[in-house]
């Protein structure tokens, strides 16, 4: 069996979505200050790192991420790869020839390269999903959508419609993978976002399995 962790190391130099605190992970109480143990508090965004969209991210009163279904966050997908290009159309969708059942798909893109410095600064250059992409997944019954950067659309979307089109059909969006070391192909994934209650997103623990 083969166990793959597709997710990035929350420190305080991996790059946020701008605006957006910065990662901390800090100590409140010390053993060197004559505590009986160590004790840290984490101080983020919900949306930092590797984490998971609620439809209550873009919609007012949707669904918060504790209510995600976990058999959807949970079970086989496929990785598919794109090398070139910067947006993900459905005319490159559709070259896949996917099979019909697809229920879970995560996209390895050139932006799983800049992670191989997981403290470069933000790079809004990244390759994303276009509306009509998002459009294409829905039409496909496709029920869980993973990206190698912060984002699922692109950084210059005036309005966020392809996170918009995605989280109004119920798909769980999860953002911030690190693909490098990953092979297109079929692969068993436990996505477990934090339960937070009432939140829009929340960070999660992802990782691939092959036996
Ligand atoms: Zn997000």
């Amino acid at each position: 069996v083969k166990i793959t962790d597709i997710s990035l190391p929350l420190s305080s130099e991996l790059p946020v979505w701008p605006g957006d605190p910065q990662i901390k992970v800090e100590r409140y109480r010390t053993i060197a200050e004559g505590n009986i143990s160590n004790d840290s508090r984490l101080v983020c965004s919900v949306h930092s790192g590797t984490h998971v969209d609620a439809p209550v991210h873009f919609f007012e009163g949707a669904s918060t991420v504790d209510k995600l279904p976990l058999d959807i966050l949970i079970g086989e997908t496929s990785v598919v790869e794109f090398a070139r290009g910067n947006v993900i159309t459905p005319d490159m969708l559709a070259a896949l020839k996917l099979p019909e059942d697809t229920t879970r798909l995560l996209f390895k893109t050139s932006n799983s390269m800049l992670w191989a410095d997981p403290h470069h600064r933000f790079n809004p250059n990244f390759v994303a999903l276009s509306s009509d992409a998002a459009k294409w997944i829905i039409d496909r019954g496709v029920r869980l959508v993973g990206v190698d950067y912060l984002s699922v659309q692109k950084f210059d979307d005036s309005e966020p419609v392809t996170h918009r089109i995605l989280l109004a059909a119920g798909v769980v969006i999860v953002e911030g993978l690190n693909l490098q070391n990953v092979q297109p192909g079929s692969y068993r994934l436990i996505c477990l976002p934090l339960k937070l209650v009432g939140s829009d997103g929340a960070p999660a623990r992802v990782v691939l399995i092959r036996e």
